[in-house]
C-alpha cells in the first residue's frame, strides 16, 4: 500500500476530520508565504515585514503599515485552490468537523467552508479603533494612506499582529475540535509558529497526518507524512 493509498483509506473512514492549515495552503492560490525562501522576508522594504506587521509599528507608523499592507497582504484577486475546494466538499459530506487556519485571506469561506477557525484573524474584517464600527476589506483597499472611520478613528484590520494575542474564543473552539477529531490533517505549515504548533498535542484521535513540502520537527510523531503540495494531494482523494 502506498502512502497515498493509506491516506485515502484513512480519509474514507473518518467522520470528524480537523484540517489544520498554514501558509502552504494559500501559496497555491498565489498568496506569498511569510517564511518560505521566496516569501515576504526576502523582499525589499524599508523595514523587515516582521517589524511592520507588529502592534507597535501599527500604532507608531500606521501610514507606513498600510503602504506595506495594501501592497503585500491584500491579495483580493486570489481564488480558492483545490485544497480549499476539497475541504469544503468534505464538510458538506459530513466528513470534516472544521478547518483551523493560520491564514488571513478568507479563501476557505470563499470555497464554501462554514466552520473555519481563523487563528490569525482575517483581512476581510476591519474595525474602527475608536467606535468599533465594522468595515469590509473594500474600505481598506479603496482608501489611501491611513483608512479613517466616519468618526475620525483609525480603522484597524482584525488581523493578529506580532505582539498581539490570538483571539481567545477562536483558539478555544479550535482546540475543542482538535481534541475531539478522529483524524487531524496538518498541512502547509512548517510548524514553527508558536503557539499554533503546540495545538497538535491536544489531538487524541486515531490518525495524525502531515502534508508539507518540507519536513517538520513533528514528522516522527505522525502516522503518515506526505511531502508534496497540499492542493495536489487533496485533489486526488
Ligand atoms: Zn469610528
Amino acid at each position: 500500500m502506498t502512502d497515498f493509498e493509506k491516506l485515502k483509506e484513512i480519509v474514507d473512514n473518518s467522520h470528524r476530520i480537523v484540517f489544520f492549515g498554514g501558509a502552504g495552503v494559500s501559496t497555491e492560490s498565489g498568496i506569498p508565504d511569510f517564511r518560505s525562501a521566496d516569501g515576504l522576508y526576502h523582499q525589499k522594504y524599508d523595514y523587515p515585514p516582521e517589524e511592520i506587521l507588529s502592534h507597535t509599528f501599527f500604532m507608531r507608523k500606521p501610514e507606513e503599515f498600510y503602504r506595506f499592507y495594501r501592497d503585500k497582504m491584500l491579495c483580493l484577486n486570489a481564488k480558492p485552490n483545490k485544497a480549499h475546494l476539497k475541504l469544503a466538499q468534505w464538510e458538506r459530506e459530513g466528513k470534516l468537523r472544521s478547518v483551523v487556519t493560520q491564514n488571513i485571506d478568507g479563501l476557505h469561506q470563499a470555497a464554501g467552508s462554514v466552520r473555519v477557525h481563523e487563528l490569525h484573524g482575517s483581512v476581510l474584517r476591519n474595525r474602527c479603533m475608536k467606535c468599533g464600527r465594522f468595515y469590509g476589506v473594500e474600505k481598506i483597499a479603496e482608501s489611501e494612506g491611513v483608512p479613517l472611520c466616519d468618526c475620525g478613528g483609525i480603522i484597524k484590520p482584525e488581523v493578529v499582529l506580532y505582539e498581539e494575542a490570538l483571539p481567545e474564543d477562536t483558539v478555544m473552539q479550535a482546540l475543542e475540535d482538535i481534541r475531539s477529531a478522529d483524524t487531524l490533517i496538518v498541512a502547509g505549515t512548517s510548524l514553527t509558529v508558536y503557539p499554533a504548533a503546540s495545538y497538535i498535542r491536544y489531538f487524541g484521535g486515531d490518525h495524525l497526518i502531515l502534508i508539507n513540502r518540507d519536513s517538520t520537527q513533528y514528522d516522527h510523531i505522525a502516522e503518515l507524512v506526505i511531502h508534496d503540495k497540499v492542493g495536489e494531494v487533496l485533489d486526488r482523494l
